[in-house]
């Protein structure tokens, strides 16, 4: 060994052990002793390997690389992170949403679209989706969806009645579910779709004018699918497809793009919009709203260990910094709670101390303590105080990414204005931008989807469901559905 170059390896404690291979025994054939503490080690560590997978989004990956800004966006924005010439390090995780952290690939999902620029005032979180809307409007909600997506409690089993008995009774999620059932329901890899805030946020430039945005990642790879029969047939091939594309592309070289736009609604607009602009299941119609582009993402590295820096990865869209607040959207004030209590109850109170998460700017919080606590935390240890501890500044950051509101407390939608229908925009899908062979696909799928045990008044509904959306689409539904 005298002429190895391979370090020796040592207990977690750093001191070097004689053998990997042979537990400590009296003699070759007798029991293993108790003191052999590395095999405990070894063994102990294993049990708690795990951590809780996430909720939704648990089967994904991501990589790392930066975003660069093309164009002049300052009129809109003061954040750093979006001025001219900035280059800021990004990681970017996607994902599927109802599946478990092993399940395949290629199951007709929305894909997360999560990306954490390390910006020079704090971290930026962007927890978008590879679709511009979503299922439902109101958190209250958000829960009881992802259950009908997930797992029955009797049989284990996913359930397609539970599916459309949810979405049936839910025609917000008309627009989402008009999305899911065509082409992009399944992309052919995650370099190959488009990412969008989805969500509305709200932008201040310097001098303190507010506009509303909407971001758009769109894939310079260009936008490719997969049919329903090669998704199923690749789920059974290689469950992992889209994490092994991304993979091996980022280790040959070949680095994926995509150009950041924004709509841009001004401030004003939004009272009297035609429909309520913060409703999730709402796209910005590009005519009225164009898109400017912003920057370039590039994604570059794999991560190295994928535990510590994809499973462990947590992004949170209360990561907010100056130039950037939410909006009156319902669901985003909704995330902007949950995500990080998420991560909380995964992996603990100080994951944002871990190396992935951690910021690339000075932290001075008042935080300290808790289970696996890393930073060391110094007196004092509270504010405000007189010895020199951290003090806000309402100055340097004032709260200027604000909005007005008023009413009684109420438990209801956005108000209705003249065009909050459900069945519109996903009407609008189907006719005017699916071309005839893309809508044979969504019929063909959406048949095939009610084919596997939906039980006969949920499809009863479902039938009047896809009418609301088109009424030839619904009546082909219905027609070939019956024909088997
Ligand atoms: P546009 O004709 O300007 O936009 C249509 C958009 O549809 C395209 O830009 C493209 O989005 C997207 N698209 C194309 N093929 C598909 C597909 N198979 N599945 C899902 N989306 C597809 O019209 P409008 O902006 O007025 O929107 C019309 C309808 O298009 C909306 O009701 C909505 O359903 C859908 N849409 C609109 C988007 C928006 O932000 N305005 C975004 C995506 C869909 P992209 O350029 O992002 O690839």
């Amino acid at each position: 060994m005298a002429n190895d170059p391979r370090p020796p390896t040592t207990t977690d404690a750093g001191i070097g052990v004689p053998s990997d291979e042979h537990s400590l025994t009296v003699g070759p054939d007798g029991p293993i002793l108790l003191h052999d503490h590395y095999l405990i080690e070894q063994m102990a560590q294993f049990n708690r390997e795990r951590v809780p997978e996430r909720q939704p989004h648990a089967k994904g990956s991501g990589g790392f690389g930066h975003f660069e800004v093309t164009q002049d966006v300052s009129q809109w924005t003061k954040a750093a992170v979006f001025q001219p010439g900035t280059t800021t390090d990004v990681i970017a995780r996607f994902s599927t949403v109802a599946g478990e952290r092993g399940s395949p690939d290629t199951w007709r999902d929305p894909r997360g679209f999560a990306l954490k620029f390390y910006t020079s005032e704090g971290n930026y979180d962007m927890v978008g989706n590879n679709t511009p809307v979503f299922f439902v409007r109101d958190p209250m909600k958000f829960q009881h969806f992802i259950r009908s997506q997930k797992r029955r409690q009797d049989s284990g089993l996913r359930d397609h009645d539970m599916q459309w008995d949810f979405w049936t009774l839910s025609p917000e999620s008309a627009h989402q579910v008009t999305w899911l059932m065509g082409d992009r329901g399944i992309p052919k890899t995650w370099r190959h779709m488009n990412g969008y805030t989805s969500h509305t946020y709200l932008w201040v430039n310097e001098g303190g004018e507010r506009f509303w945005v909407k971001y758009h990642f769109k894939t310079d790879q260009g936008i490719e699918f997969l049919t329903q029969d090669e998704a199923d047939r690749m789920a059974g091939e290689d469950a992992d497809y889209h994490r092994r594309d991304l993979f091996e592309a980022l280790r040959g070289g070949d680095h994926p793009t995509w150009t950041m736009k924004v709509q841009v609604m001004p401030f004003e607009d939004a009272a009297d919009y035609r429909f309520n602009p913060f409703d999730l299941t709402k796209v910005w119609p590009h005519g009225d709203y164009p898109l400017h582009e912003v920057g370039t993402l590039r994604l570059t590295d794999n991560a190295v260990d994928f535990h510590s820096q994809i499973e462990q990865a947590a992004f949170q869209p209360n990561n907010l910094v100056p130039g950037i607040g939410v909006s009156p959207d319902k669901m985003l004030l909704g995330r902007v709670f949950a995500y990080a209590d998420a991560h909380r109850a995964r992996i603990g109170a100080n994951y944002q101390q871990l190396p992935v998460n951690k910021p690339q700017c000075p932290v001075h919080s008042y935080s300290k303590d808790g289970a696996m606590r890393y930073d060391l935390a110094t007196d004092p240890v509270y504010a405000p105080n007189s010895y020199g501890g951290p003090a806000a500044d309402p100055e340097r950051f004032p709260y200027v990414e604000k909005w007005d509101a008023d009413g009684e407390f109420i438990h209801a939608a956005y108000t209705k204005r003249a065009e909050d229908d459900d069945f519109g925009q996903p009407g609008t899908m189907v006719r005017e931008v699916l071309d005839d062979a893309a809508r044979d696909r969504l019929v063909d799928n959406v048949v095939g989807h009610l084919s596997d045990g939906v039980s006969p008044a949920v499809l009863e509904r479902a039938f009047d469901y896809w009418r609301n959306v088109d009424r030839g689409v619904g009546d082909r539904i219905a027609a070939e559905f019956s024909e088997g």
